[in-house]
């Protein structure tokens, strides 16, 4: 029987409730990605919307691999590995139209917007806690609020609780097509993961490939239904196990 060359590819996952949230399916993806790094120089990327703290605590705790590249805070902040600093090609992309202090001084006047712990508070991200009850009023008043002080701004709710403030470029799937571009990787090698509204940007009019875990929030799947894609694939199975039967599926694994 004859077998396809192996090729590297490059993963980029979001973290919480997608890579993360089945422990045992976590340690048979890593040990299979681990193999297929060491083998083939497939690159790992994790795209999450932790800070660089709340970061810090998940890799402790969850034991996880160590990534090439690591995207924090909704792909407002990009780390290669082995470096402190921010990639400050990045960051002055986002700079422009943006005014860290002036949104949240507007956000000060919503009283259902619950401000995040300071460490959550980036520079180019603004993050609040909104009830699913809420969010649907205030959200566009919000944005005008926003609008009509000249700052250029979207707003992402994510998770039915999350509501993050960020530079109108500035998502995960625009950090996912810089680092492309910066490592030199075509799309047909790459695959992005996710379960949750934040993650939306890495598949929505993108040429990479997508797997959609099982578990993923219904504002990931209302949307995947509206707009089905052969590039982009819903698992059957939750989180790291959903990962690796999406790699199965496109015969990255
Ligand atoms: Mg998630």
């Amino acid at each position: 029987m004859s077998e396809l060359p192996v090729q590297p590819f490059l993963l980029i996952t979001d973290l919480d409730n997608t890579l993360v949230g089945l422990d045992t399916a976590l340690d048979e993806l890593n040990q299979k990605l681990d193999q297929h790094r060491q083998k083939y120089g497939t690159r790992l990327i994790y795209s999450t919307g932790r800070s660089p703290t709340l970061y810090r605590e998940l890799e402790e705790e969850k034991g996880l691999l160590k990534p090439d590249v690591l995207i924090l805070s909704v792909g407002t902040e990009i780390y290669y590995q082995g470096q402190d600093a921010i990639d400050t090609g990045w960051a002055e992309r986002l700079s422009q139209g943006w005014n860290q202090a002036e949104v949240r001084a507007v956000g000060s006047h919503f009283a259902d917007l619950v401000p995040q712990p300071e460490t959550e508070q980036r520079p180019y991200k603004v993050s609040y806690f909104l009830s699913e009850a809420a969010a649907k009023e205030v959200i566009p008043r919000f944005d005008k609020a926003l609008r009509d002080r000249g700052i250029d701004a979207q707003l992402i709710y994510s998770g039915g609780q999350d509501l993050d403030i960020l530079p109108r470029h500035a998502n995960k799937g625009n950090a996912m097509g810089f680092i492309r571009e910066q490592l030199g990787i075509g799309s047909e090698h790459t695959i992005a993961c996710g379960d949750s509204g934040n993650d939306l940007s890495m598949f929505q009019a993108r040429d990479e490939r997508g797997i959609i875990v099982g578990n993923a929030r219904p504002e990931l799947l209302e949307w995947h239904y509206l707009n089905p894609n052969p590039n982009r694939y819903l698992a059957k199975n939750h989180c790291a196990a959903g990962i690796l039967e999406g790699l199965q599926h496109f015969g990255f694994l």
